[in-house]
């Protein structure tokens, strides 16, 4: 259905990685089940005549994703993974074998952390980690044998903002790759392969998914990175389950609408928190006050609904007393969904490259669809008796 004419980016999510007309007349594709495809020959099977050969090698539900990501990401060629992490392992063993070196963010996602200090360190990887505010300056942490040099932006749990054209720069200088983790942002509001990416990885059980019942992710290469990336993808034998897979392609038919509402109302929460006197810090990339903000402005085309708060210091029993007694917001991790979410983190202990020293306890908030006013209550409230606990 969708031809080589191109369309705004919420035109090009309801269109693409699908064609009724192919799916007689039905809008949604449908789902493949399958693992033998058989031919009806001797002469067709030996020469794998048609698309599909294998259903791990790729069916009609994993083409109607990938092909629909693809556009979204403008990159060369997607690869699917079973989670997030699973996305971001398939990246860094497309870039790196060993006896190479990776100059990874210090505010990376915890779990990627302790990949490369495991996995990767056992095949042979070394891993450096910089401050994630270096930029061109990565270029003075790079050995013969740097291979990879990643991003993430904005930081997991402290939404420092990275300068990746400048980093990008610096790695490609030297013939590095640079893999990004972008589930923050998705590729609707940063477009990483136009910024210098080689890997894009997101977790699309974030905003992909959007409705908290899904673990997937995915994997976008540059033309010059997409036969590594085929290569680690096939080797390692993943494939979707046809379910998940269709869940994620009808969370993307939505992925522009929800996402706007999550930033409208994190951005009104955020600027609320400002002004509370029980808030030391807000920390949300799209305040004019974040340290972050000239280059979220530069780079970004718009903001999700995750950011994190430092309160004014109080013992643990306040913030049990804020926390506890939230009404709408869940005490949960995995966030992108419809719902709003609140953890309490400290990530001084996460860091070896930077320091991280907040003035007080600190929360993360994911801002989902509820009505703003009635999350800005619930918060309200949630102060008061973190107050009333000082
Ligand atoms: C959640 C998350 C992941 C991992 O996704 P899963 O699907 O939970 O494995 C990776 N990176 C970032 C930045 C995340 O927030």
């Amino acid at each position: 259905m969708a031809s080589d004419r191109t369309y705004g980016p919420m035109t090009e999510l309801v269109i693409r990685g699908r064609d009724p007309a192919e799916q007689f007349g039905f809008v949604n594709p449908p789902i493949v089940r399958g693992s033998t495809v058989v031919w009806e020959t001797m002469a067709d099977y030996a020469s794998a005549k048609g698309r599909y050969s294998y259903g791990r090698r790729g069916t009609p539900t994993s083409d109607a994703l990938c092909d629909a990501l693809a556009a979204l990401e403008g990159g060369a060629h997607v690869a699917l993974a079973t989670s997030g992490l699973n996305a971001c392992a398939l990246a860094l063993l497309a870039a790196l074998g060993a006896g190479d070196h990776l100059l990874m963010t210090d505010g990376v996602y915890e779990p990627t952390r302790r990949l490369c200090d495991g996995l990767l360190k056992k095949l042979g990887v070394e891993t450096t980690y910089y401050d994630p505010a270096l930029g061109a300056h990565v270029a003075d942490l790079m050995r013969p044998n740097t291979k990879a040099v990643y991003v993430e932006s904005p930081s997991s749990l402290t939404f420092e903002i990275q300068d990746v054209p400048a980093i990008a720069g610096a790695a490609h200088a030297r013939g590095a790759a640079v893999i990004m983790d972008n589930t923050w942002a998705t590729p609707l509001y940063f477009k990483a392969h136009d910024h210098g990416v080689d890997l894009a990885v997101s977790a699309g059980t974030k905003y992909l998914g959007g409705h908290a019942d899904v673990l997937i992710g995915w994997v976008s290469a540059t033309g010059a990175y997409a036969p590594a990336l085929k290569a680690a993808h096939g080797a390692l034998g993943l494939c979707v389950g046809p379910d998940d897979m269709f869940l994620a392609l009808r969370g993307l038919r939505t992925l522009g609408v929800r996402l706007a509402h999550h930033q409208a109302s994190a951005l009104r929460v955020a600027r609320w928190l400002e002004l509370r006197p029980e808030v030391a810090k807000v920390r949300h990339p799209a305040l004019e006050s974040d340290p972050g903000h000239a280059l979220w402005k530069r780079d970004f085309s718009g903001a999700s609904g995750l950011f994190a708060l430092e309160l004014k210091p109080a013992p643990k029993d306040a913030v049990a007393a804020l926390l506890d007694g939230l009404e709408l917001f869940g005490l949960g991790y995995s966030w992108g969904g419809f719902e709003s979410l609140a953890i309490p983190y400290d990530a001084s202990g996460v860091r070896t490259a930077t320091n991280w020293t907040p003035r007080g306890p600190t929360l993360r908030l994911h801002i989902g669809l509820e009505d703003v006013e009635d999350l800005i209550g619930d918060l309200e409230a949630g102060l008061e008796r973190y107050v009333a606990a000082s």
